[in-house]
């Protein structure tokens, strides 16, 4: 494709090419040089809509680029493709504090969000580790999920419109604020997780939830899996809907993260099988501590929770939480293969014990952790060990199997990309996977958005 097509809709500084480019990372999890043909920088959605028009006349493949902090290679555009950066577009335009909406442009972080919500004493409940650099375009593009699901669903649920640009540069107003509209088919629906296959999110109106006051934190250690999804019922009962984490590790987590070279200390013994993070937030500091400690001293008499520790000062909840966070762990011991599934909490404790079983059999060389959003049924397995590719995907077949007879997913949170690509038909039907080929042929005829991701080019 002839760049300066590109350069006149853009300008000299929304073109970045040759040597420029290779300045560029890949992405989070690969920080090699970027090797695209160019990144191109539109500042309007004006100039999407006539990039994407000209890309798309010319057949010249487009890769949509956030904040390069997905897990899956869905932003990573290679030799001969085009990178779509919506950096310059970081403007939030309004706040309505009575409607309790955010209107932002794609490129804002997700943490410029957050801190502008909270301005307003208000809250907006997407969040995770990646906050500083994820663009909220991108966090809508892959359906974010994050520590606060059990509370206030994945990004999908903090969405109320959005305007998307086509690959054939038609542009959709679906700027809705309201959160009820069932005026036909909702069709955000079509751009939110389909990771920039089917359009590129340039605007957005973004549900709010009024900020809460309190919050309550406690690390607990449970003797048997069976605790621990009774604990969970019981908290979220008697708590009245207030329950917004419940973050587990298995042992061999919660001890490497609590042992040297990890600088975090054990708030409880380290010898029991499970540890859950537990957080409740709610409008009332003191009321609301004193039900969580009688809520928990219940599960405790009733021998649900074997040890607990509850947080008395924010600098103990953040303690808990780098516990929880400390993923810097996995990388010790070389390049970990890093999984994120779902499957019914009913089945997770006999799938956690198969695939661990089947890992420590053929690939004894590998440190093996599980951990995740358990009140979500999102588990995270990471085996660390020397970078191996044959290793790799020996791993992914005894993680991802034992998934199939469970109807379970090869991703939770984390989206398909590149990565998990070859693995999709593992939770998706034929039927729903060529439904999914025709929405595709509809919406990019020539194919040009983000090919070869999600679905095959
Ligand atoms: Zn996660």
């Amino acid at each position: 494709m002839d760049l300066q097509t590109l350069a006149a809709i853009v300008g000299p500084e929304g073109l970045i090419t040759g040597a420029d480019v290779r300045k560029r990372i890949v992405s989070w999890v690969d920080p090699s040089p970027c090797l695209a043909l160019a990144i191109v920088r539109p500042a309007s959605t004006e100039q999407v809509s006539k990039v994407l028009a000209a890309c798309h006349a010319a057949g010249q493949p487009v890769v949509p680029m956030g904040g390069l902090t997905g897990l899956v290679r869905g932003c990573t555009a290679g030799p001969g493709e085009i990178g779509l950066s919506l950096e310059r577009m970081h403007r939030i335009e309004s706040v309505d504090t009575v409607n309790r909406t955010m209107t932002v442009e794609a490129g804002v972080p997700l943490q410029k969000v957050q801190e502008e919500a909270e301005k307003h004493g208000l809250l907006y409940p997407v969040d995770f580790g990646a906050r500083g650099s994820a663009h909220v375009g991108g966090s809508v593009a892959t359906n974010a999920g994050g520590n606060s699901v059990i509370r206030y669903g994945m990004t999908r649920d903090s969405v109320l419109g959005l305007e998307a640009v086509l690959a054939d540069g038609t542009v959709i107003p679906a700027m809705n604020r309201m959160i009820k509209n069932n005026a036909a088919y909702d069709l955000k629906q079509l751009f939110i997780g389909s990771e920039g296959t089917l359009g590129i999110v340039t605007r957005l109106v973004l549900r709010l939830r009024e900020m809460p006051r309190s919050t309550q934190t406690a690390l607990v250690a449970c003797a048997r899996f069976q605790d621990v999804t009774a604990l969970l019922k019981h908290m979220d009962a008697a708590l009245g809907g207030t329950l917004s984490a419940f973050e587990v590790m298995w042992s061999e987590f919660y001890r490497t993260v609590t042992t040297p070279p990890a600088k975090g200390s054990a708030p409880v013994g380290q010898e029991h099988p499970y540890y859950v993070l537990i957080e409740a937030t709610g409008a009332d500091a003191e009321r609301d501590q004193a039900r969580f400690e009688e809520v928990l001293g219940e599960a405790i008499e009733s021998g649900l929770v074997a040890d607990a520790a509850i947080a008395s000062s924010v600098a103990q909840r953040d303690a808990m939480w780098e516990l929880r966070d400390n993923v810097e762990v996995f990388f010790r011991f070389g390049m970990p293969v890093a999984f994120d599934v779902s499957l019914p909490i009913t089945e997770m404790e006999r799938y956690v014990d198969e695939v661990l079983e089947r890992l420590a059999k053929e690939w004894p060389a590998y440190q093996r952790y599980v951990f995740g959003h358990l009140g979500d049924g999102n588990l995270h397995i990471v085996a660390a060990g020397p970078p191996d590719r044959a290793a790799k995907a020996g791993i992914e077949r005894c993680v991802y199997e034992p998934l199939a007879a469970r109807s379970g997913s090869v991703s939770a949170e984390h989206g398909i990309g590149l990565e998990k690509q070859p693995w999709l038909p593992l939770s998706r039907s034929p039927a729903e996977l060529e439904l999914m080929k025709r929405l595709k042929a509809a919406l990019d005829p020539h194919g040009i958005l983000n090919p070869g991701r999600v679905l095959p080019a």
